[in-house]
């Protein structure tokens, strides 16, 4: 909405609270309420200070101001807050010269989405994420679910039946990949899912439908497609609106790529294409009807894959779900028809609705990164027509190993990824959408959680090293 249907907003509706939100760099939503008598023109021209060197990752104490830009057209009505509350996600600016500041991921985005017209490239970039999730009764049964889980993994190839054996009685319930989707009660997420989606359409999202997963537990809901940044505000909303409603009904969801051993895990497959001149830039006559752009966009994709993964999966849980054999892809190819690649050309009727598939990216990212650095390294791969080779038109994993060997993969860690980023990042550079300070302040925060993982003894090691 403009400025003035969101002050126009406040009075009509008589709004309380205006909620000012800002995702710091690890993709966690923040927020400051303000009471709206407060909220007029100037507050929205002017912005919101706050204390910047709270928040990880970001300027240190000394020089700690900085404000808070409401963009009203990603404004809505919180549909959780006990007292009528308009939300509205920002951009954070420095203070003197009302600049972007560098390390805003949100600013990121808008000058990804910028550098995509300055380059000529293309006018408008689309994103359409297929983030899954799980619900759980609540944190100790997915804890439970890992320790049902990690045993029996240990124990041998045929874990599925010892699984549900070890579960006792699973009537009516999902065993191992069982989620989809029979009708319920096998499904008992039906009403919390319609629930969650039926609350994104009352704030104004777009959405289409809602699902299980193949996982026990794992569900999906579909966002429409939108332009970058106001798709990542939507994977925002949409986390927001998932968690909460979860809560309502006593669970919790999760986002965490990796949550079961031996059960798939959670993917955030990222549609993407580029309109020009009113046109769509991937139709074409090239294989699975891509123009040449696309495929170069692949090219970059498949280039900067590893790189990308600093962004796009930048956890450390992230790496155990980037294995064979549970829909999530390994390996750096290309295909219109299997899943098992990085990069799919999902099926389309119309020249509109062609586009590519990045199915590595896991909803860990930072929605505004990672958009971001797909982007870029798509479009890099376009201004120095990248080809991405030739398709990979058969099942992946039943590749003899000496084919398999020489198909370049993903990282396999989150230390890897950091040391891909270090290697490949002037792609991010380009047009100074990504800078070096922000890519440094990012690494810091990731070589953090590194140290802190790769330094705390795991459960498995207790059960396979405790009685030596
Ligand atoms: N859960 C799978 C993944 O980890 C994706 C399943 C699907 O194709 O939707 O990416
Ligand atoms: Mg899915
Ligand atoms: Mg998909």
């Amino acid at each position: 909405m403009s400025k003035s249907d969101f002050l126009k907003t406040i009075k009509d509706e008589d709004v309380e609270y205006v909620d000012i939100r800002f995702t710091d760099p690890r993709g966690k939503l923040q927020h400051v309420t303000v009471m709206s008598h407060e909220v007029d023109e100037d507050f929205l021209d002017e912005g919101f200070m706050f204390d910047g060197s709270s928040i990880q990752g970001w300027k240190s104490i000394d020089q700690s101001d900085m404000k808070l830009l409401p963009d009203t057209d990603s404004a809505y009505m919180d549909p959780f807050y006990a007292e009528k509350t308009l939300a509205v996600h920002c951009t954070v600016v420095e203070p003197d010269t009302g600049e972007r500041y560098d390390r805003d991921p949100r600013g990121t985005a808008r000058n990804a989405e910028d550098y995509l017209k300055s380059s000529g490239v293309g006018d408008n970039s689309f994103f359409g994420p297929e983030a899954e999730f799980f619900l759980f009764d609540d944190v100790r049964y997915s804890v439970e679910m890992n320790k049902v889980s990690y045993y029996v993994d240990a124990q041998d190839a045929s874990w599925n039946t010892d699984t549900e054996y070890e579960m006792g009685n699973m009537g009516h319930r999902p065993g191992v990949k069982g989620g989809y989707f029979p009708v319920n009660p096998i499904d008992d997420g039906q009403d919390i899912r319609s629930e969650m989606l039926s609350t994104m359409k009352r704030i104004g999202m777009k959405v289409d439908k809602h699902h299980h997963e193949v996982a026990s537990c794992q569900h999906e809901l579909g966002m429409i497609f939108s332009s970058l940044v106001d798709q990542a505000d939507n994977l925002q909303k949409y986390k927001y609106i998932i968690h909460n409603v979860a809560h309502a009904y006593g669970k919790s969801a999760t986002f965490m790529p990796k949550p079961v051993a031996g059960d798939n895990g959670t993917g955030m497959h990222v549609n993407m294409s580029i309109w020009k001149d009113g046109k769509p830039l991937f139709a074409g006559d090239k294989y699975a009807d891509l123009s040449d752009e696309a495929l170069f966009y692949i090219g970059g994709i498949l280039k900067h894959a590893k790189a990308l993964n600093a962004f796009t999966n930048p956890s450390t849980n992230s790496y155990k779900r980037l294995i064979p054999g549970f829909e999530a892809p390994v390996l750096r190819a290309y295909s219109a028809r299997n899943r098992s690649g990085c990069v799919r050309i999902p099926w389309s009727e119309s020249p509109k609705g062609k586009r590519v598939e990045a199915r590595f990216p896991d909803p860990s990212a930072n929605p505004y990164l990672c958009f971001a650095a797909l982007l870029m390294a798509g479009i890099d791969g376009i201004k120095n027509k990248i080809h991405p080779g030739e398709a990979m038109d058969k099942d992946l994993y039943d590749l003899p190993p000496e084919e398999l060997a020489g198909i370049p993969t993903v990282c396999s860690s989150l230390r890897e990824a950091m040391d891909e980023l270090e290697k490949d990042h002037e792609f991010l550079l380009a047009g100074d959408v990504f800078t070096k300070s922000q890519l440094e302040g990012y690494m810091d925060l990731k070589w953090e959680e590194i140290y802190a993982y790769e330094h705390t003894p795991h459960p498995v090691e207790f059960k396979l090293y405790y009685g030596c």
